[in-house]
């Protein structure tokens, strides 16, 4: 039997709805993983890629702190093949928008104002990340693939995985960016 192509997949800045959409390749994620093991993901116990290295890594999200410029540098470290997964991950996307406001005001309004918060205080811990200013995965790490869409749509992950397994190059133009 023909070594399978490893991949390990995993979050930085985003809202989990690129993974979600990748599990919407339903069925066909059943034809995928006879041709891939997955070994680590956000959605599985293991959660980062082994040191052994992976074939592909896949991100989705932006870089925005220092837990997630971690997080990123680790898989590039760890992958072959990297693909930057949806929006935030291409071009900054939502965590994006952060960058038009001041990062003290920004947590400001997350912890202590927001209508349902009663008493909040912004955490301070020497162990939580730092904000940085958010960036597109290929800013911090070379990326190999980038898949836009917010999410990028479950037939669109599909190709490009079944391209990757099949040692291609996915090509994204045309319909395959239409995918509203
Ligand atoms: Fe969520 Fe869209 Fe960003 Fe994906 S691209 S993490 S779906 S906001």
């Amino acid at each position: 039997m023909d070594k399978k192509v490893t991949l390990a997949s995993d979050w930085l800045a985003g809202c989990a709805g690129c993974h979600m959409s990748l599990l919407d390749i339903d069925e066909r994620i059943l034809a995928l993983l006879e041709k891939v093991q997955l070994l680590s993901t956000p959605i599985t116990d293991l959660k980062r890629p082994p040191e052994t290295g992976v074939d592909v890594g896949v991100l989705e999200g932006a870089v925005n702190n220092s837990a997630t410029e971690e997080v990123a540098k680790l898989m590039r470290s760890r992958c072959k093949c990297l693909v930057a997964l949806g929006d935030c991950a291409v071009f900054g996307g939502v965590p994006a928008m952060r960058e038009g406001a001041n990062p003290q005001a920004a947590l400001q309004r997350a912890y202590c104002e927001t209508e349902s918060t009663v008493a909040g205080q912004i955490p301070a811990d020497a162990e939580l990340a730092t904000l940085r200013p958010t960036q597109a995965l290929s800013e911090v790490v070379e990326v190999d693939v980038n898949v836009p869409g917010c999410p990028p749509s479950a037939d669109v992950i599909f190709y490009v995985l079944s391209e990757l397994v099949a040692g291609r190059k996915p090509v994204l133009k045309g319909p395959l960016l239409d995918w509203h």
